[in-house]
């Protein structure tokens, strides 16, 4: 018989009963033993879920409080020493490493957070040094065992392999591998308490088996494996995200039991897989997509491993191609989708129940699932042929792009003088990034519309208000360029989502972004087109109330690729052209509408990057080139604008600037403006703005402090292409907060201008 098994699984619950229980904990309402009862209650609801689809095993390990990674960090005794202080619960020890609070205890550092592979989740970086001593410390997992036990289910335990492990924390000046020699044992020593609590398999996930490892990262793993293998826990050495490729060396002849790879990323390497593996060992086949929320073409997945089945026999398993954590829960939450939608999608409870068809269909013959499989071709076909997602007028006006739709007019020097004389801005021009307080009213008005208790007609006035209100603030403070403070957005993707075609939204389709934040990301189910004007209003009316120039704000056409669920039927550069395009169309409307400069934010950029460096290239060509064609429609007076935060540039400045946007503004005060260093050996050619606070943080910046981190930024860029402003969007602030910031902010221009002028003369 096929064994057909999970991953992972979400684990903030249905009604995001996760988010819940830790926000009432941090917040003193409930005690530990209300969180440890209701997180109990909740993985047995997870793990019963799980149970209903069939599968032979089921994970755990994967339910966290907060993140995997971290929990992998405590079971191994890895805490770093600055949160070794006398706290009595482990719970807000936990808590503190994740948020650098907790309840009573004394604030700290937080580990640092980032994100899981190219993915949106956000793990705890471990910390190493040559300090670092590893202690086990199993009983979170063996409790979460004895539920699985108590509820009758076929568990396998799941934990992050050491080498993955060590790759994903950071160490100063230090060889991580050294740490191998003491961690070995200790997982070793795991090995026994799981296999005496009546674990099997255990699931090793070793992600980075699709990244480009050197060879000591090679070698290493078979120094790991082979002290690690073969014993009577069975190790099923997991691998995701992408292909092997020259580390197929790596697992031939390793000592382990079976290995699970990503059919979905790395299908070409099927036969290769199988011809590495030896006889006795399971081929674990992830062959419904974990990463999206299509319904699989099922009769086409089984012509694929009727075949498989046939030549391993029991030896295949079938998964996801990775953990469900990436994929909303349920669809059976959504009452508010197109039906036709509806049945294209498979979230995690759907997926795991085609893996159940699919046994079935091996098992039993396809005519047993008869029913389900002509349900599924069904809705395949409707997906293919539906005039919703096939947009014959799109596909046309793809057809028009040529290389000159990608040129400004004119080269930068030459814009930045009609900008000058335009805009009539002062040295080290002042602005923000965008969005200004969601106001306790902002959230009533959106709501009271929503519950369709306000017109929208009145919604609208209440927006103006607001819009009024962010301009007269800004007046006051003496900033240079403006904004209209994002009001109308809930979200800046889910807001054009909202307004574009080819984007659909879910109710509850929540996944985890980093502990218990969660993000709902659109569905692009077909092509994209913008029917009408999405943010001009707001624009031209904030440019109504001022004299000072109005900067409009949207979303670059990558980061509403990376932050949304993706068509699988198209490749991602083409999807992200559509919306290029009908982004294009409103940059050229804000400017016929007044609107002097435009930002087009693409914070996800980086996001993007392909995790094979040979694949990177062709990436971020296409990705420039969709920025382009979607700000290259206006006149050299206008002025582009582009954001971007909370990654790593230093390594793709050269594609920053082959954006050609006039202006960029780019988070850099937490890290001290390290990013300038990139400048050293590139010189930046246009104007950019480092960011001089750092917006997450309560506390008011001052201005001696801006004065310096701007001065040690003039000393890579010229002061006539400096910009002066925060690091990212307000929204998440009070205007309490906002407005001394500001006027530090302002006052540190003002200083550095008589600097300049006095140094000038
Ligand atoms: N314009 C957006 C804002 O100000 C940018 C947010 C972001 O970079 N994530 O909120
Ligand atoms: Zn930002």
């Amino acid at each position: 018989m096929a064994t057909i098994h999970n991953l992972g699984f979400p684990r903030i619950g249905k009604q995001r009963e996760l988010k819940t229980t830790v926000e009432q904990f941090w917040a003193n309402k409930i005690s530990i033993d209300e969180l440890t009862e209701r997180s109990a209650k909740l993985q047995h609801t997870l793990l019963s879920l799980q149970n209903q689809s069939g599968l032979d095993w089921i994970p755990v390990g994967d339910f966290s409080l907060y993140d995997h990674v971290l929990d992998t960090s405590f079971l191994l005794g890895n805490i770093p020493p600055r949160f070794l202080t006398d706290i009595e619960q482990r719970q807000d020890q936990y808590f503190r490493v994740a948020r650098g609070r907790c309840r009573q205890a004394a604030p700290a550092q937080a580990g640092e957070m980032t994100k899981w592979f190219d993915t949106n989740y956000h793990y705890i970086v471990p910390e190493f040094s040559a300090n670092t001593r590893f202690s086990l410390h199993p009983e979170t997992l063996l409790e979460q065992i004895r539920t699985a036990k108590s509820a009758g289910i076929p568990f396998k335990p799941v934990l992050l392999g050491p080498l993955s492990y060590l790759w994903l924390g950071k160490s100063h000046h230090f060889n991580k591998l050294e740490l191998l020699e003491q961690l070995i044992p200790i997982y070793s020593q795991l090995f026994g308490r799981l296999e005496a609590a009546g674990a099997d398999w255990i699931q090793l996930d070793e992600p980075i088996l699709a990244l480009d490892l050197d060879k000591h990262w090679q070698q290493a793993f078979r120094q790991t494996y082979t002290a690690l293998g073969y014993g009577r826990l069975k190790i099923l050495l997991t691998t995701y995200f992408g292909p092997l490729q020259e580390n197929l060396d790596v697992i031939r002849d390793l000592p382990v039991h079976g290995l699970h790879f990503d059919a979905i990323r790395a299908g070409t390497e099927t036969d290769i897989i199988i011809d590495t593996l030896d006889t006795s060992q399971v081929v674990s086949v992830g062959i419904i997509d974990g990463r999206n929320i299509w319904q699989a073409d099922l009769n086409g997945l089984l012509d694929r491993v009727e075949p498989l089945y046939q030549h391993l026999g029991e030896r295949l398993w079938l998964a996801p191609s990775c953990s469900l954590l990436h994929i909303p829960l349920t669809l059976e939450s959504e009452t508010h989708l197109n039906p036709e939608l509806k049945s294209w999608l498979a979230f995690a409870q759907q997926k795991l129940e085609s893996l159940h068809t699919i046994k079935q269909a091996l098992t039993r013959g396809r005519s047993a699932v008869e029913t389900d499989l002509a349900e599924n071709r069904h809705a395949i076909k409707s997906r293919g042929l539906s005039t919703e997602v096939n947009n014959k007028a799109v596909k046309e006006k793809l057809e028009t792009i040529t290389p000159g739709l990608l040129q400004r007019n004119s080269p930068y020097s030459e814009r930045a003088k009609q900008q000058k004389t335009g805009l009539k801005l002062p040295l080290f021009p002042t602005t923000t990034i965008g969005s200004f307080p969601q106001t306790p009213d902002i959230r009533k008005a959106r709501k009271r519309y929503r519950d369709g208790n306000s017109s929208l007609a009145e919604y609208h006035l209440e927006l103006e208000n607001q819009i009024r209100i962010a301009i007269a603030e800004q007046q006051a403070c003496g900033l240079d360029v403006l904004v209209h403070g994002e009001v109308e957005r809930n979200d800046m993707v889910e807001y054009f989502g909202e307004l574009l075609t080819g984007f659909a939204l879910t109710e509850h389709g929540w996944v985890q972004s980093y502990g218990s934040r969660c993000v709902k990301p659109p569905i692009i189910y077909g092509d994209v087109s913008r029917p009408n004007a999405m943010t001009v209003s707001w624009s031209r009316y904030a440019q109504s109330l001022t004299d000072k120039p109005v900067k409009g704000i949207l979303t670059g056409p990558v980061t509403m690729l990376q932050w949304s669920f993706v068509r699988d039927d198209q490749p991602r550069d083409i999807t992200t052209q559509q919306i290029a395009l009908a982004l294009r169309e409103e940059v050229n409307a804000l400017e016929s509408a007044g609107i002097p400069i435009i930002q087009v934010d693409e914070p996800a950029l980086r996001e993007g990057l392909p995790l094979r460096k040979r694949e990177r290239n062709e990436y971020l060509n296409w990705a420039v080139n969709c920025f382009k064609l979607c700000t290259s429609g206006v006149n050299d007076a206008t002025q582009i604008h582009t954001h971007m935060c909370y990654s790593k540039f230093n390594d793709i400045m050269e594609s920053i600037a082959a954006l050609d946007a006039d202006v960029i503004t780019i988070e850099t005060s937490r890290s001290n403006m390290k990013l300038l260093d990139a400048f050293d050996a590139f010189s930046y050619p246009n104007e950019i703005g480092p960011g001089v606070y750092d917006i997450h943080s309560p506390n008011t910046p001052n201005s001696a402090d801006i004065v310096k981190l701007i001065g040690k930024a003039a000393q890579k860029i010229p002061p006539e292409r400096l910009w002066i402003n925060p690091d990212c969007g307000l929204k998440t602030r009070s205007w309490e907060e906002v407005r001394p910031a500001l006027q530090n902010m302002i006052h540190a221009a003002q200083i550095l201008r008589a600097e300049h002028t006095r140094r000038g003369v």
